[in-house]
């Protein structure tokens, strides 16, 4: 009898453990990029309401001192994924950088506990290509294509698109295991253009505006994991990724500075059955990853250096630990010095050629530096003993060549990309805080250009040439200002300087080649690739193309070539490339009569259209492949293509002309030839003119 009774008390334990076993819990993580944690009402602010991520905190754990490793948002990322610091993964900055493989992912660690798993991405630094999605089974980082026109890219997705595809997951979900779903929202991230009706209610503050729209589209994921009765049965996690400065210590935005105003990040966690509170104990994004272990109770992966935040939210003390932090995007991407330090004892050492120190305690906002009151050494030992015991020598493989398409997509977010080998020894000169007011002047600059402020926009830009050499952007926007005023001359001089001063800047040789061939300097162009070494050029197909250009256009065709096909096996959906080796096809089969010719040309034009319908080079070229052939209606709706494109495109006027004439619809060839000879007729030399004329006598004789 007795025994009977433990046995069934047994039975019933068991089976009240079974159901409310940890390791069922489903893993919900939400970061939101950009976000200052002093924007959230739960974190004390009364400018936006952020009703659904307070509704979060209400049930949870806020903790009030949270830090990120990192101000950029792929280290960032990789720092809350593998529960490692950049010194370990070796992942410091958003273009030079990918999460190699071989790396243990939080999603890989689930996924080996049975997790189906999903991440939701809103922006191109997270895409799939940098290496976080190892581990899901599901990663959707799909932002859009390339636009029709191929001028811009679609590089980030508004938070209520993401929102809805991880719903659309999680309705479609019908497996008995549980699940791990990550949602990024990117919106904070600038530009800051929250739509309506965000966008009026935060006319002048649009930050904030980003903020309480990605609270709202929140707000329906919440609605549904309510509806579902999934939130008792989810871990969530809500954090940003790094803050945003909004001016502070003269950074606009992110990926300079250290300070709080970027380091500093909302976290809240909310853990079934652990009572809601806040913790003001310092914590960080590695501690994510064991907190979600000891949670669910399974083993975390060895040597995570991060500490379970589980005790603190029971009211337990934390071990006493340095918390690590870096902003080296300035030092891969510009040369100028590394940024690392560490929060210890409620105090931050920034460790950089001006040395800074502040009390957290005191001075949260980082106004008083200490470094010339107190004894910095006890600081930059601990700093070294951190990195010496987190640093790998495996991380230097994470570092990558960024190829053409990452460079151009990062510009478009604001990064700047460049640098071959950045510098072994630095000093105050190179320090971040004396180089940054230089950028900032240099792009406010630019801004004065476009608001009209031509004048001024250059002396500033002159000026700051003129007090330091090395600021790539100045040299960079200076030229860019002359070439919109048709200036190549002065455009290409200016960059011709910043040569001289910068000789392993990339974006400023690149831009150099770029303006060459803009301005017909075709040996100019020659002679620069030829004798620059950069590391870059390998992975770049585009200055390939212009060296392809410069060859065809001397007549060197078999050179001309080459350079083409090495742009295309760096890049094999380089449409740039595709179009000119087609022409070079098209004028060889002219002079030779080979059938073969055409037809390669044909085939690159129709590649070209397949990846860049905007294309008008490539539907002339389709054009005049198909007048060759005798399909002459095939051929005018070609050229009418080319000119819909681009109107006033001269050869694709003329083009058409033939077309109609050819098809001995003399009314259109003439209207055609007419518009050409008004529009060119000034321009072409007197026995090309006299063609057209004949051309045009003929059509009105033959009407
Ligand atoms: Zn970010």
């Amino acid at each position: 009898m007795k025994k009977t009774v433990i046995g069934a008390v047994i039975l019933i334990l068991w089976a009240s453990g079974s159901a409310n076993s940890s390791s069922k819990w489903n893993v919900l993580l939400i970061t939101i990029d950009t976000l200052r944690a002093d924007r959230l009402s739960c974190y004390g602010f009364s400018s936006v309401q952020t009703a659904n991520i307070d509704r979060l905190a209400g049930r949870g754990t806020v903790f009030s001192r949270a830090f990120a490793h990192t101000p950029t948002t792929l280290p960032s990322h990789a720092n809350i994924l593998l529960g490692t610091t950049p010194l370990y993964h070796g992942v410091h900055e958003n273009s030079n950088f990918v999460v190699r493989g071989e790396l243990w992912t939080l999603a890989e660690h689930l996924k080996r506990e049975g997790y189906s798993t999903a991440a939701f991405v809103g922006a191109y630094p997270l895409d799939s290509r940098f290496g976080l999605d190892q581990g899901f089974d599901v990663y959707d980082d799909d932002y859009g294509s390339q636009s029709a026109r191929g001028a811009s890219f679609f590089v980030e997705r508004k938070a209520e698109a993401v929102v809805a595809k991880a719903i659309a997951w999680l309705a479609e979900y019908r497996r008995s295991s549980p699940w791990f779903l990550w949602v990024h929202c990117f919106d904070p991230h600038e530009p800051y253009n929250p739509p309506p009706p965000f966008s009026e209610t935060f006319k002048n503050k649009p930050y904030d505006g980003e903020v309480a729209y990605v609270d709202h589209a929140l707000g329906k994921l919440l609605v549904e994991l309510e509806a579902r009765d999934l939130l008792s049965r989810t871990i969530v996690i809500l954090t940003g990724d790094h803050g945003e400065s909004l001016g502070e210590h003269g950074e606009a935005t992110h990926a300079y500075f250290a300070y709080n105003a970027t380091l500093w990040v909302p976290l809240i966690i909310c853990i079934p059955g652990v009572r809601s509170n806040s913790v003001d104990q310092y914590v960080s994004h590695i501690d994510l990853f064991p907190t979600l272990c000891d949670a669910l109770g399974i083993k975390p992966p060895a040597g995570l250096p991060g500490l379970s935040l589980l005790p603190a939210m029971k009211g337990r003390k934390l071990r006493h630990r340095p918390i690590y932090f870096e902003s080296l995007y300035p030092y891969y991407s510009r040369g100028w010095a590394p940024i690392r330090g560490v929060i210890l004892d409620m105090k931050k050492y920034i460790d950089s050629p001006l040395p800074e120190l502040y009390d957290l305690v005191k001075d949260f906002g980082e106004n008083h530096n200490l470094a010339d009151k107190e004894r910095l050494d006890d600081y930059r030992k601990t700093l070294e003993a951190v990195m010496r015991a987190h640093s790998t020598p495996a991380a230097s493989a994470s570092r990558r060549a960024p190829d053409r398409e990452t460079i151009q997509k990062l510009r478009s977010l604001g990064y700047v990309s460049g640098l071959e080998e950045p510098k072994e020894s630095f000093n105050r000169e190179d320090d971040v805080k004396i180089l940054l007011p230089y950028h900032n002047r240099s792009m406010e600059a630019r801004d004065l250009y476009r608001e009209g402020n031509k004048e001024r926009a250059k002396t500033i830009l002159k000026a700051i040439i003129q007090d330091r050499k090395d600021i790539d952007v100045a040299y960079m926007n200076l030229a860019t200002l002359y070439k919109e005023e048709g200036k190549m001359v002065e455009a290409i001089q200016v960059l011709k300087e910043g040569l001289t001063s910068l000789p392993t800047n990339y974006p400023i040789f690149s831009t150099y080649v770029n303006f060459l061939v803009a301005s017909g300097q075709f040996n100019e162009v020659i002679a620069a690739i030829s004798n620059a070494s950069f590391r870059q050029m390998e992975y770049d197909p585009e200055i390939w193309n212009f060296l392809g250009i410069a060859r065809a256009s001397k007549g060197e065709t078999k050179e001309a070539l080459a350079a083409f096909e090495k742009s295309l096996a760096i890049d094999d959906k380089f449409s740039s490339s595709y179009v000119n080796r087609g022409m070079l096809f098209l004028a060889q089969f002219l002079e030779s009569r080979d059938p073969s010719l055409a037809a390669r040309a044909e085939e690159d034009f129709r590649r070209t259209i397949a990846l860049d319908p905007g294309s008008a080079a490539a539907f002339n070229g389709q054009g005049v492949v198909c007048r060759l052939n005798g399909d002459f209606d095939q051929a005018v709706s070609h050229f009418l293509r080319a000119i819909e494109l681009k109107p006033g495109y001269g050869d694709a006027v003329y083009n058409l002309g033939m077309a109609y004439f050819d098809k001995k619809d003399y009314a259109r060839a003439l209207r055609a030839f007419e518009d050409y000879r008004k529009k060119f007729g000034a321009s072409l030399s007197q026995a090309d003119r006299r063609k057209l004329d004949e051309l045009i006598q003929e059509c009105r004789r033959r009407l």
